[in-house]
């Protein structure tokens, strides 16, 4: 599969099966994230934000959550849905704001879930609670 890098934005070709370890550029050595074609969630902090989304060249979608919050694990399959069915076409992210109230205070997320849609490094929409999956990809289909 053809993965754009996010630093230099050369395509790289890699294969599915090489995937899991943590491919990077042909060019310029920069990690490749698994996050953007492997078709699941990847988790980020507060100290990898900035690499994995603020950098990234491409759309974003950052769900923020918490072990505690009941709304966040009806919503948690459906993140991973969404992740599987836009495979290199959206980087899915998640992000737990009680480990990470930085990220949090910084996007001045008040409730949860909430999700911040991204695009080249932009917050482009937001939006809060658990919506059905189809009010999810009304948002993506903006961005990808
Ligand atoms: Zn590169």
């Amino acid at each position: 599969m053809i993965i754009t890098c996010p630093k230099c934005g050369v395509k790289n070709r890699v294969p599915t099966s090489k995937m899991d370890n943590r491919p990077v550029c042909g060019k310029c050595r920069a990690p490749l994230s698994a996050g953007t074609s492997s078709g699941a969630p990847i988790d980020i902090t507060d100290n990898s934000f900035e690499n994995e989304v603020l950098a990234f060249n491409g759309p974003v979608l950052v769900d923020c959550w918490a072990p505690w919050c009941g709304p966040c694990r009806m919503l948690s399959p459906v993140i991973e849905q969404i992740a599987k069915d836009y495979t290199g076409r959206l980087k899915v992210v998640k992000l737990n704001t009680d480990d990470n109230p930085k990220t949090a205070m910084k996007f001045n997320i008040q409730g949860i879930p909430t999700m911040l849609f991204f695009n080249r490094g932009e917050q482009v929409d937001r939006v809060t609670g658990a919506l059905p999956k189809q009010e999810i990809e009304k948002r993506i289909t903006k961005i990808v």
